[in-house]
């Protein structure tokens, strides 16, 4: 590790970084809402689902389609501020974005909560928890159930069916340091739930460009603004982490819990999760503030929001298959070594640009092809 790679940040400096982001995205902002505007289909001409048939209705509304929501659904209907289908004429886009958008969250808390006990489904009905803490549980349910499903799985296959190839003996983390990782990952699961419920909930209110249905935009606009999302996320989450390695508080009170696993022996598919909460959110936190610099597919943006943590168990299981511009698992375990190189997320572009890339093959270290 070069000196010239270690510059330490000062509140200030970060300020002033932070400041000047902030502002190049509110002119990135102004030229996309300049630009599409023209483009944007007006929400009444979509497709909108009910558990009524209201052919004629939506005719005269102008709703071009609508689809047979199952029956389950008439509940939802009712207990939604008693609005029913036959309201829309009264909701200006924003309100019949906001229906659209909060019938959706239905759809997903059906899925989510299938597996919970139906007394305790009753309990957590609309009228009892709001939306915004059944967004919560949601998120925590499937934040479990992709941590543990996903970590049990990965952890199955890299170690008892596959170790020999990757592992020379001796070269697979201890079980204390696993269980440490896992009661860390546990320990902020409920704290990280926070960031998507929050979210969907500020999305709901329209305060961001996100959008519900791909139709608005159109698949073109939608595949544009999809790789302009990710690209502005990729930035934000390298400068994140970044900034928490290069500025004293963030490293000395936040992100050192997650680099206490700094050898290729002690990390493992459950380190992925394994940080102090506060750190967690803010490296998640591009995925919710790009959404008001473009129009993103609202589900997309979750999906995307989600498929993280399949990433980073992945990153995190020391088996390196390189794979450029993809930003592996040899690049993340240089990155627990030298503590200043490899900060990206999903490529390698940031830390190229940025000067501090380090590829697996120069680090002088020894690793496993798969
Ligand atoms: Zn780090
Ligand atoms: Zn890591």
């Amino acid at each position: 590790m070069g000196a010239s790679t270690k510059t330490i940040e000062t509140f200030g400096s970060t300020a002033a970084k932070a400041l000047g982001f902030a502002v190049f995205c509110f002119g990135v902002r102004q030229i996309v809402l300049a630009t599409t505007v023209t483009n944007k289909h007006q929400l009444r001409d979509l497709t909108v689902w009910t558990t009524q048939s209201t052919v004629g209705r939506n005719e005269t509304l102008g709703v071009a389609k609508s689809v047979k929501l199952p029956d389950w659904m008439s509940d939802w209907e009712l207990e939604h501020d008693g609005r029913r289908a036959h309201d829309f004429a009264k909701l200006d886009d924003q309100a019949f974005q906001r229906y659209l958008l909060e019938q959706e969250a239905e759809w997903k808390n059906e899925l989510a909560f299938c597996l919970l006990p139906q007394a305790f489904k009753e309990k957590i009905k609309l009228d009892t928890w709001p939306l915004i803490a059944r967004a919560w549980l949601r998120s925590f349910l499937l934040a479990n159930l992709i941590y543990l499903g996903l970590g049990l799985t990965w952890a199955y296959y890299i170690y008892n069916v596959y170790g020999f190839r990757f592992f020379p003996t001796g070269a697979t983390p201890r079980v204390g340091d696993v269980a440490e990782q896992v009661k860390v990952s546990l320990g902020a699961l409920p704290m990280y739930s926070f960031l998507p419920a929050l979210c969907e909930n500020i999305v709901e209110r329209g305060w961001t460009l996100a959008y519900v249905r791909v139709d608005e935009y159109g698949w073109a606009n939608y595949l544009f603004y999809f790789f302009a999302y990710m690209a502005f996320v990729e930035f934000g989450v390298y400068w994140n982490h970044r900034l928490l390695h290069d500025l004293r508080f963030g490293y000395d009170k936040l992100h050192y819990i997650h680099h206490k696993y700094n050898k290729e022996n002690t990390l493992s598919p459950f380190a992925g999760l394994a940080f102090h909460p506060i750190d967690g959110i803010l490296q998640a936190i591009p995925y919710f503030w790009t959404l008001f610099v473009f129009p993103m597919h609202a589900l997309t943006y979750e999906l995307m929001l989600f498929s993280t943590a399949v990433w980073t168990t992945n990153i995190h299981d020391c088996v390196e298959v390189e794979c450029q511009p993809i930003m592996g698992a040899g690049y993340h375990t240089i990155h627990h070594t030298t503590y200043r190189h490899n900060y990206g997320q999903f490529f390698t572009y940031m830390d190229r640009a940025f000067g501090t890339i380090l590829y697996p093959d120069n680090s002088g270290k020894k690793h496993w092809n798969k």
